[in-house]
């Protein structure tokens, strides 16, 4: 691999010897003369009389995740080895942050207004966090990125960006990407709205790509918690080797296995957000309190409003919910409203109008 991605890793991580599941060590070992069915594991310390409910759950999960990466890297022209899978993206945010940040030492670098997970997990990491704020058209200020990047480890690009809504031009993260001297992440939470492809398709031309996905927006399977990491094969084996051995559950990887074969009703419902998101935006734009609605990529707005703490606080007293962003820079008096169900945006919009 790679020696300069190597020598960013932190060298007690590079050094670590992973835990070896008793089924790991089994698989190792010659087979058996014994079909699979008769195979008898007492290896493991499981409950041989099962447990209390009626589905069986004593036995511990694959490790591994080989069937989950066999379907999702045939879905995205992946190999297993190039595919991480966590509790949530946001395990991978932590992994990425743990296997190359020395706490007390090391930086990374973020693009404020971003997505707050970077800065909670660099700092219980204790790293260093370097910001380049986005310029105010939301897009990155590429000759700061430039030189405050150079000894950072780390940079986190949200693309499309939570919660300015916009993606960045792929030339332009390209051109960070070749320059940068550390691991560029970008972070495609919300790449099933958008309208460019993911960069999934650059992890062979450039070793210090990550790139994020998650299940929880675009396939709406939040309550699952099934994030993913692309890269290249040895950045994938430094965050295996640091997971919880069994990172996701039986319930959650079957329950997944079954999502992954309903792709045309996932897309279906995001074709009816995106043309919720252009009819929300619409309406807004036609009310006075609204100043500016931001062009989005996502499955949200960001709205540019009168008075932002006044709106927010009157329409949650009516039971409408959505973000205040408006102490975010460049975010003044903006809140940010995920695109609802129909009905949803029509009773937003109601109560917009009245306020
Ligand atoms: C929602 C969100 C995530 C979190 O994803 P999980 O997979 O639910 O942990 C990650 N990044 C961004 C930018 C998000 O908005």
């Amino acid at each position: 691999m790679n020696t300069s991605i190597e020598s960013l890793v932190r060298p007690n991580i590079l050094a670590l010897k992973p835990y070896t599941s008793a089924r790991d060590e089994f698989q190792s070992a010659p087979s058996a003369a014994v079909s699979p069915s008769e195979m008898v594991f007492l290896d493991a310390n499981e409950n041989s009389l099962g447990g209390p409910l009626e589905e069986d759950y004593s036995r511990y999960p694959d490790p591994h995740q080989k069937r989950l990466k066999a379907i999702i890297g045939a879905q995205r022209n992946l190999l297993s080895g190039q595919i991480f899978l966590g509790n949530g993206s946001d395990e991978a945010i932590d992994l990425l942050i743990r296997v190359f940040c020395e706490p007390g030492r090391d930086a990374v670098l973020l693009l404020p207004p971003t997505y707050g997970m970077y800065a909670v997990q660099a700092a219980i990491q204790n790293a260093r966090i370097e910001r380049i704020p986005l310029k105010p058209d939301f897009n990155p200020d590429i000759p700061a990125i430039r030189k405050a990047g150079k000894d950072c480890k780390l940079l986190f690009l949200c693309s499309p960006n939570n919660p300015t809504g916009n993606r960045f031009a792929t030339e332009d993260v390209r051109e960070i990407l070749s320059f940068f001297p550390g691991i560029v992440v970008v972070d495609e939470a919300y790449i099933d709205f958008s309208a460019t492809p993911s960069l999934t398709g650059l992890i062979d031309e450039f070793p210090n790509l990550v790139v994020l996905q998650t299940f929880s927006k675009g396939w709406g399977l939040a309550g699952l918690r099934v994030g993913m990491a692309f890269s290249n094969a040895f950045i994938i084996q430094m965050l295996d080797k640091i997971k919880y051995p069994y990172n996701l559950d039986v319930v959650t990887m079957r329950l997944l296995e079954t999502a992954l074969q309903c792709g045309s009703v996932v897309q279906e419902k995001i074709d009816t957000l995106l043309e919720e998101r252009n009819r929300l935006a619409a309406g807004l734009n036609k009310i006075p309190c609204v100043k500016q609605v931001f062009p989005s990529d996502a499955n949200f707005l960001l709205v540019r409003v009168s008075d932002a703490d006044a709106i927010y606080a009157r329409l949650c007293a009516q039971g409408m919910v959505v973000r205040n962003r408006s102490k975010e820079i460049h975010c003044e008096n903006c809140l940010r409203i995920t695109i609802g169900a129909p009905d949803e945006n029509d009773r937003l919009l109601d109560l917009m109008k009245d306020l």
